[in-house]
């Protein structure tokens, strides 16, 4: 799918949408190639991210590779041996990206991310396929949406394409030692990464990034029989809003979460179901999209999913292929369910679940994947599920099972990316 799969959202604030536009036409122009209103700028001569120059310095100390779900893998602290980095000035334009050996970075105290969050990024995983094959799911549409994040917190614009030929790069250098074709099923996290590094403290644009891509050892996170346990938000928490960023992967999203998170799991909890407004809409959950599937009371089985039309939630490659996947494979007629993306508030899912007709809640993001929902808290309120054998419910197990079977191989599709190994 082309990068213009995810546009610059026409329901940002205007000011925002011509911010937008003035940064993107500076400093990737061509490829915006003057189709973001038109404005103009005379440095749209400067080099622009070439991943063709990419420049390769190969570790002297390769580490050993841990074994899956092993405590280094559960302490998610192991990157492979290699890095891609590639430096930006709004002078200079983007420098040589280079590959080189994993390691710290080189940041002064003053550096804008560290006290602005100018920070933005993505999470994709790197599969080993049943047939021996490394592939990336739909990588296109996270190299998209890494260019929306980034140009919503004015870090500096580029070519997805460009930023899809370095991950591939990095993935066939590291990808033979540290996904073995002997344990086919297993998979490396991918995390593309953009900072502001500029060493001044003005709380102003951005002018010199830095873009890198690692590959993170990473525990399997999709939950056993019991599913996730979720807990919705209260009417004084909220996580994202109108006029906001939360369509937006950047960091500033997540950190203020995170004293919420950890009090729902000091109490059992997974996650936070996060609600919305004064009618308690349902938006996500965690870093993952939240679905439901529910009988309407003239007896529609329908499968139903927060809209992407308030921009407080986020555009996830998961939540977009259930969709789809969904509309083909499960409105036909043996199963005829209705997909439906439209606000939906708590308390219809309750009343649902109080007449029997809340079928399966399951969420999907790259992290998680497709997970089964086995209780929801809320208030005094304990919503349960039973789930089957593979901690989904009847639709999600489907879901899931095509999905994994693009991914790691079993079945050809457009969505698998082969990467070949160097
Ligand atoms: C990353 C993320 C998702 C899931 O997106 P995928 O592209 O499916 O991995 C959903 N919600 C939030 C808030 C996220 O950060």
């Amino acid at each position: 799918m082309a990068p213009s799969a995810i546009p610059i959202p026409s329901t940002t604030s205007s000011l925002e949408k011509e911010g937008i536009a003035r940064s993107l036409e500076k400093t990737a122009p061509s490829f915006t190639n003057g189709s973001t209103n038109g404005i103009t700028s005379s440095d749209s001569t400067l080099p622009e991210l070439d991943a063709s120059s990419l420049k390769t310095t190969l570790t002297q100390n390769p580490q050993p590779v841990p074994l899956p779900d092993s405590p280094e893998v559960l302490a998610q602290k192991t990157c492979t041996d290699h890095m891609i980095t590639c430096s930006w000035t709004l002078t200079t334009g983007w420098q040589t990206p280079e590959l080189k050996p994993y390691g710290p970075l080189t940041l002064m105290p003053t550096a804008s991310v560290l006290h602005y969050a100018t920070e933005c990024f993505e999470g994709m995983k790197l599969y080993r396929g049943y047939d021996g094959r490394l592939r990336l799911f739909r990588p296109q549409l996270n190299c998209a949406r890494m260019l929306l994040s980034s140009a919503r917190i004015a870090l500096p614009g580029f070519n997805p394409d460009e930023l899809l030929k370095l991950i591939v790069k990095l993935c066939a250098t590291d990808g033979e030692k540290w996904l073995p074709k002997e344990r086919p099923g297993s998979f490396l996290y991918i995390r593309p990464t953009m900072i502001a590094n500029d060493p001044a403290l003005g709380v102003q644009k951005p002018k010199e990034a830095l873009l890198y891509i690692i590959l993170a050892c990473f525990p399997r996170m999709d939950k056993g029989q019991e599913g996730m346990k979720l807990l919705a938000s209260k009417d004084d928490m909220v996580r994202a809003w109108p006029g906001g960023f939360g369509f937006a992967k950047v960091g500033a999203n997540y950190g203020p979460t995170l004293i919420c998170q950890g009090e729902a799991r000091a109490r059992g909890y997974d996650q936070i179901l996060w609600l919305f407004g004064p009618e308690s809409s349902v938006t996500e959950a965690g870093a993952s999209n939240f679905f439901i599937v529910w009988k309407t009371r003239v007896g529609q089985t329908q499968l139903v999913t927060a809209p992407l039309s308030e921009r407080i939630i986020l555009d996830g490659v998961t939540r977009r292929s259930v969709l789809q996947l969904a509309r083909e494979r499960l409105s036909g007629s043996d199963d005829n369910v209705e997909v439906v993306e439209r606000k939906f508030n708590f308390s219809e899912m309750l009343e649902a679940y109080d007449e029997g007709r809340l079928l399966e809640c399951f969420v999907a993001g790259t992290a998680f994947f497709i997970s089964g929902v086995g209780e929801i808290g809320w208030k005094d309120r304990s919503l349960t599920f039973k789930l089957n054998e593979d901690g989904c419910g009847r639709y999600a197990g489907l879901i899931k099972a095509s999905l994994k079977n693009i991914m790691y191989g079993k079945q050809a599709h457009e969505w698998g990316y082969v990467v070949e190994e160097n």
